[in-house]
């Protein structure tokens, strides 16, 4: 199996007063999660499922691929016609990006972990999830950081819509959370398991961008199981909290 590289990219919507606007991106930077600099980046054609909240110029982004050239491949007519779970071929794709816009939004006070208490698992597969069990709007988190289960690449960060629009979580009913907290879920049961190297360099590189731009202080980033009245032990006995703080660089 070849090596994908993850790379990350901020985008900046450029003024976002309401929760429901649709962003307007502007690329502002691109900064690396990690880099293999003496493995030459070779680009691939590549399986694409599409997730919740991906469109075709998301998906063109993160692989750096026309959208035009993705149309054309998959014979599609439209953009409209995308859909969940549908199944795509991303001709000659650059090594994996993750794309984490950020949205002026002050509501956003706290950062809550989670993990899926499931061995695998992606946004797709939680969004069918949570709506069966009646979460309007699919998937309860902000941010799924994917395991390379499902087809995903190991520390992909994907972005559920709910973060796209700005909602609230469905992830931590206690103190009130989920109207003032990014939810995040890493794919794994850390309770049976550590969560993989890749995984602790994209979650400290995604909260650290969002500390940062909400001016989040260390103290509201929290595990689950640690926001007071929360009856969890979420995200599992084996999560290294002291080591990912550490990792932060947050004091
Ligand atoms: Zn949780």
């Amino acid at each position: 199996m070849k090596k994908h590289v993850l790379l990350s990219i901020l985008l900046i919507p450029v003024l976002l007063n309401s929760c429901t606007s649709v962003p307007v991106t502007t690329l502002v930077t691109q900064t690396p999660v990690y880099s293999l600099p003496t493995v030459p980046v070779l680009r691939q054609d590549v399986k694409h499922i599409v997730a919740p909240g991906e469109t075709l110029w998301r998906i063109g982004k993160m692989y750096d691929v026309p959208v035009d050239e993705i149309m054309r491949t998959n014979h599609l007519k439209d953009s409209a016609t995308l859909s969940m779970g549908q199944s795509l071929l991303i001709p000659k794709a650059s090594p994996l990006r993750s794309i984490i816009p950020l949205y002026p939004n002050p509501k956003w006070k706290f950062i809550i972990i989670h993990h899926s208490a499931t061995d695998e698992g992606d946004s797709l597969s939680f969004n069918r999830h949570h709506l069966k069990r009646g979460f309007a709007g699919g998937v309860g988190y902000h941010f799924v950081i994917d395991n390379g289960s499902h087809s995903k690449v190991d520390g992909q960060i994907e972005v559920a819509p709910r973060w796209l629009k700005q909602e609230d979580g469905r992830h931590c009913k206690a103190s009130e959370m989920n109207c003032k907290a990014i939810g995040v879920c890493l794919v794994g049961n850390f309770n049976a398991e550590k969560l993989s190297s890749e995984q602790m360099k994209s979650l400290v590189y995604l909260v650290n961008t969002l500390r940062k731009y909400y001016k989040i202080p260390p103290q509201n980033i929290m595990e689950h199981g640690q926001v007071p009245g929360a009856n969890t032990d979420c995200p599992g006995k084996h999560f290294p909290w002291q080591e990912f703080k550490s990792a932060l660089g947050a004091s």
